[in-house]
């Protein structure tokens, strides 16, 4: 049933099969199992798909990722401002392209994660898990064999699943939700994407570079609501400029399959016709098949579990969650190291607490990413603020590289002179990010971008310009301000001297 295990014995191995059982190998399962690997501890990851790696491996983060690299090599995007928007490093491209990078990549990524199992003495299990009771599980394997298994701890790491309402008429070719959308066969002419959360703006854009006509449907008036709101006008304006059709404030009557073409009819009584429809509008806890009624646990409407902020212990506390599972931010960077803390708690061991600042990146054509607070949270907190901004076409860099668009904007406390917000939109946003974010996990003041050097050229050089922008608006701390020569000469000069030379010019005054 199981790859053997060299781990060292420990008093639970009498009582329960493993020490810790972690249903699901996406981000949170695998860093959490590595990380018991690590503490020589019985470890055993059960995922119900064939190949380990979860929502993330395999239909999320890293194809989308391989998806979007390859959009924009083949479409020469990144060069079209020196070369026109007709230029093209391929002139046709078709479904087969995208596919061929993303299945090198995927295989890629699951041989190096079968490797770090291996490596630290991770026992796998491919099968569907669910709660016997609190301390045991059944694994029902695709063959029909089902194997019980007991532990001491049990990590839940089972990620979602996409939210398919009946409405949409779902048919896997033209009407796909995301985790079908990477199967498609060929490129479409045109798409509509129904929900303009972090994957259907990532899509969208994506399809956009490749020229084909897409419409973004969003039934809410405002969309990534958790960004700056420049930001998101910057965006806006830069993927209208690109060609997408963005609907706001539209919400759907129906979604037809003609056969011949795809009809949404919004509730305004227009009507949009594609090719393809991509159905974005959320994610469900994958939840439903794991028995929790056995375990004692319960989730909300939306399938997702509620833990302790710190410890990732559900409501029974040997048994913890971590990952997409639990809710917001749903990001593969966090869910990484919700897993290893987890575990760590999970078999005693301690760890550093968690730094509060974490950043937030959206691949989208332009990428945008923030970390901190937005400028519309400071003011709803009423905490004073100045900003500083720098658009990327300032930079030398961004004059080589040919950038027409990009912007940092930095959140500073008046009070305090801290980096309380980076947001920034545009070519290398989800890297550049970590500069502003390590500053404000180090409570960093704006005085580090005036009083640092940073390469030249480079689009980092943007956190320089929007350092100084607000520096010079900033009242000057008593210790920058420029002593004046005469004090200090007087200063230097003996005590009975001064007092007596004062006393001179009191009397010259008379
Ligand atoms: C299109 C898309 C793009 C994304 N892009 C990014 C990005 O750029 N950056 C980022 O940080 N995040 C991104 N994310 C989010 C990221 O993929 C998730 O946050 C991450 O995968 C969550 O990890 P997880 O540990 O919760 O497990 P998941 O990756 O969700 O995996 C859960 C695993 O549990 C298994 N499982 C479920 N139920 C059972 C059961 N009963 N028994 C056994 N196994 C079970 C599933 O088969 C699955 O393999 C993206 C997501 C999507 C959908």
């Amino acid at each position: 049933m199981t790859a053997s295990t060299s781990a060292t014995p420990t008093m639970t191995d009498f009582d329960y099969d493993y020490d810790l059982v972690i249903i699901g190998s996406g981000p949170s399962g695998r860093s959490a199992a590595i990380q018991a690997g690590k503490l020589k501890r019985r470890v055993l990851v059960i995922d119900r798909k064939d190949r380990f790696g979860g929502v993330s491996v395999h239909t999320g983060t890293i194809p989308s990722k391989t998806l979007r690299e390859t959009v924009l090599n083949l479409s020469g995007w990144r060069e079209r401002s020196f070369y026109g928007r007709s230029y093209r490093v391929k002139d046709e491209i078709h479904a087969e392209d995208l596919k061929a990078r993303l299945h090198m990549t995927l295989d890629h990524e699951v041989d190096v994660l079968e490797h770090q199992f291996n490596r630290n003495h991770v026992d796998t299990l491919n099968g569907l898990a669910k709660f016997i009771s609190p301390n045991e599980i059944e694994v029902a394997t695709e063959a029909g064999e089902t194997t019980r298994i007991t532990a001491e701890k049990f990590l839940i790491a089972t990620g979602t699943r996409t939210y398919r309402p009946d409405s949409v008429p779902f048919n896997g070719k033209t009407v796909v939700d995301g985790d079908e959308f990477l199967e498609m066969r060929q490129i479409p002419r045109s798409l509509v994407v129904v929900g303009a959360g972090v994957i259907g703006v990532e899509y969208a854009t994506m399809f956009s570079a490749l020229d084909v006509r897409v419409t973004l449907i969003e039934p809410r008036d405002s969309f990534l609501d958790f960004i700056d709101r420049t930001l998101i006008q910057e965006f806006t304006h830069q993927i209208r400029e690109n060609g997408v059709d963005m609907r706001l404030g539209s919400a759907i009557e129906s979604i037809e399959d003609t056969g011949s073409h795809i009809e949404v009819t919004l509730e305004n009584g227009r009507h949009v016709r594609a090719e393809m429809l991509l159905f974005a509008a959320g994610r469900m806890g994958a939840t439903q098949s794991l028995g929790l009624e056995a375990a004692g646990l319960e989730t909300d409407h939306r399938g997702r579990l509620s833990v302790d902020g710190k410890t990732y212990q559900t409501s029974v506390p040997h048994i913890y969650a971590t990952g997409d599972v639990i809710g917001h931010p749903s990001l593969a960077s966090t869910s990484l190291q919700q897993g290893r803390v987890a575990a760590c708690h999970a078999l005693e061991t301690p760890t550093l607490p968690e730094s509060p600042w974490y950043p937030y990146g959206i691949y989208s054509v332009p990428e945008m990413s923030t970390c901190g607070m937005s400028e519309e949270e400071l003011q709803e907190r009423g905490i004073p603020y100045e900003v500083g901004i720098a658009r990327f076409r300032e930079t030398s860099r961004g004059h080589i590289m040919g950038i027409e668009h990009g912007m940092l904007k930095m959140l500073l406390s008046l009070k305090t002179r801290r980096v309380l917000g980076v947001q920034i939109v545009g070519e290398g946003a989800t890297e550049l990010i970590h500069i502003g974010q390590a500053v404000m996990n180090l409570k960093g003041t704006v005085d580090y971008f005036v009083q640092n050097t940073f390469n030249y050229p480079t689009l980092a050089e943007a956190y320089k310009i929007a350092g100084l922008d607000a520096f010079n608006r900033m009242p000057i701390p008593d210790e920058f301000k420029v002593k004046k020569p005469a004090k200090t000469a007087a200063k230097s000069k003996p005590k009975a001297k001064a007092e007596a030379e004062k006393t001179d010019d009191k009397k010259a005054a008379e």
